[in-house]
């Protein structure tokens, strides 16, 4: 047990791919830890993290369950920078620590971690590599359309507020293209699948 020898970062906008990506990966046998479920149980009730939020950010922020009014916290962040710091402050070393105690735990010579906004936050120093799916807009907005059931304008502000494609490709070891149909994308992720059993062994060795 220990840290994997290579640890791939899969990232990409909203509606790339990076779920069903990550599902043929695990499905190959790669473990894939997530950064978002990582983020969502740091402020299930009871959680450590939402106590911090409670004391920075007020009651008002928490539901009568006991868990994080998601909705309100978001038009917080949204409106003030300084607060979306702070929580980023709270949040980001409690994800980043999880992770890496998630990694330890593994026994396989790769890992996939999930960080849908990798470089919007910074959180890229546990990766080896970054493997970025890249769909072009139309494509991205389509997929989303039929998947949340958002409108154009909804759709239109996340990804106005996520990094841009070119910043994305511009920081990717890897790209998988995803604008073709299902099975050519699980043909890349085996492709590549492939190619990180072989750097993770010669890592292995060269250690
Ligand atoms: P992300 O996790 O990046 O938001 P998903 O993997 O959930 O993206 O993909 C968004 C939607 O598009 C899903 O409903 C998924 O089934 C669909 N999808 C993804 N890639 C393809 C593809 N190559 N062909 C058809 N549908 C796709």
């Amino acid at each position: 047990m220990g840290r994997p020898a290579l640890v791939v970062v899969l990232t990409g906008g909203i509606g790339s791919g990076k779920s069903t990506v990550s599902r043929h990966f695990e499905k190959l046998g790669v473990p894939v830890i997530d950064a978002d479920l990582i983020a969502r149980e740091q402020v299930a009730p009871g959680a450590p993290a939402l106590d911090e939020i409670r004391e920075r950010f007020g009651a008002a922020v928490i539901t009568p369950m006991g868990g994080l009014d998601r909705d309100r916290m978001r038009g917080i962040v949204f409106e003030d920078s300084t607060k979306r710091l702070q929580l980023q402050q709270i949040l980001h070393p409690r994800i980043r620590s999880e992770m890496q105690l998630r990694l330890e735990q593994l026994d396989t010579s790769y890992a996939v971690l999930v960080i849908p906004l990798l470089l919007e936050s910074g959180q890229n120093s546990l990766a080896d590599r970054i493997l970025v799916v890249d769909t072009p807009e139309v494509r991205q907005r389509e997929r989303v359309q039929q998947r949340d059931g958002l409108n154009e304008t909804q759709i239109e502000q996340i990804i106005a507020a996520q990094v841009d494609r070119q910043s994305r490709l511009a920081a990717a070891d890897d790209v998988i293209s995803n604008d073709g149909d299902l099975q050519a994308l699980e043909k890349a992720v085996e492709q590549l699948h492939r190619r990180y059993l072989g750097m993770a062994e010669r890592r292995l060795i060269s250690s």
